[in-house]
């Protein structure tokens, strides 16, 4: 079958495989469409190490091909969509509830990190059972695609970020994944939420996914224009989708004492990130800083297609280009040095 993978750090390209066969409790799925993440490019560049030839790709839905003897819920034909991150559901961190971290830290990050991904014309599941969701009937796959991993960080950046009912809420960067967290922290019942970028048509996705102000931080500090747009009290959540030293000390400066951080960007580089420690109330503030991997799982993602269906959130509108799947190296190239204003590439297969 034919592949997209990382061939070393800095390369990628097609390469032929053989097509996976399940284990008793696997699937093997063929592939109907899937996005580029920006954490694939962060992969090529080498943010996990080396790797070689290892088929890129988290993000896909696709119709079960095969399924191991153990499967009870699905069957060869069932339209599915597959969490980004797929855990093993018997590991003690899975039943502790940090399922992500199941084995290891960032455990439950399988596709395209310690195994093959979805970029192929089909992929294997573990865990079938516990890792595929049925997609109803009236979402379409290009709707349905979204859940794997860009509504399933968004929500989950909202959802961490503890933010109360009315409360105020600031997101750092709005990439998809900020845009998520856009839409995650309206459907959580936020009073204000601030959204902040320097891309215009980002600013302005994030005021129609529920933003009620934007900063363009090339034209105002983002730091002094929050505080100004909260009175001077700072927020009660601010949420980091990007990953940048930069970003993550903001938000600690926006955030009032008591309040929560929500960390979801992928610091990929750098030996470390950094606390402004009077921001921070020198460890006294009762700041809360909160990170979390991408949730997977069944029922995480039912959860999600039920939003979806019942039109609370429209993820479509970040689709803004559509490549087949031989277009592959022409649509990694424009999302990795995001030309021509693209924010997530949709790929057809
Ligand atoms: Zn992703």
């Amino acid at each position: 079958m034919k592949t997209f993978v990382m061939k070393a750090i800095g390369q990628v390209g097609f390469a032929e495989k053989p097509t996976p066969r399940p284990g008793p409790l696997d699937a093997v799925v063929k592939t109907t469409m899937a996005l580029i993440c920006t954490s694939d490019s962060h992969t090529v560049r080498g943010a996990i190490g080396p790797r070689q030839n290892l088929t890129l790709g988290h993000e896909a839905v696709g119709l079960v091909h095969e399924v191991g003897a153990e499967v009870r819920g699905f069957k060869p034909g069932d339209r599915i969509v597959v969490g980004a991150i797929t855990p093993d559901w018997g590991e003690p961190a899975s039943q502790s509830g940090h399922s992500s971290q199941s084995g290891q830290a960032l455990g439950g990050w399988k596709f395209a990190n310690i195994k093959d991904g979805v970029f192929a014309e089909y992929f294997h599941v573990n865990d079938a059972d516990a890792n595929l969701a049925l997609i109803p009937s009236s979402v379409p796959d290009d709707a349905a695609v979204y859940c794997a991993d860009m509504l399933s960080t968004g929500l989950m950046a909202a959802e961490n970020a503890d933010i109360p009912i009315g409360g105020t809420v600031a997101v750092f960067a709005l990439g998809p994944i900020g845009l998520m967290a856009v839409a995650g922290a309206k459907l959580r019942g936020a009073g204000l939420i601030i959204g902040i970028d320097n891309i215009p048509k980002r600013l302005e996705l994030a005021r129609k996914f529920g933003a009620d102000a934007t900063i363009d931080f090339n034209r105002q500090d983002a730091v002094a224009a929050t505080m100004q747009l909260t009175g001077g009290a700072g927020v009660d959540s601010a949420i980091e989708a990007l990953g940048a030293d930069i970003t993550f000390q903001n938000a600690i400066k926006v955030t009032k004492p008591g309040g929560t951080i929500s960390n979801v960007g992928y610091h990929g580089e750098g030996e470390f990130v950094h606390i402004p420690r009077l921001d921070w109330g020198v460890g006294m503030a009762e700041k809360t800083i909160r990170t979390g991997l991408c949730p997977g799982g069944r029922l995480r993602m039912e959860r999600l297609l039920r939003l979806v269906e019942r039109g609370r959130v429209d993820p479509t509108v970040l689709t803004t280009h559509r490549f087949r799947f031989d277009e592959m190296a022409k649509a990694f190239e424009m999302m990795d040095k995001k030309l021509d204003g693209i924010i997530k590439p949709l790929i057809l297969f």
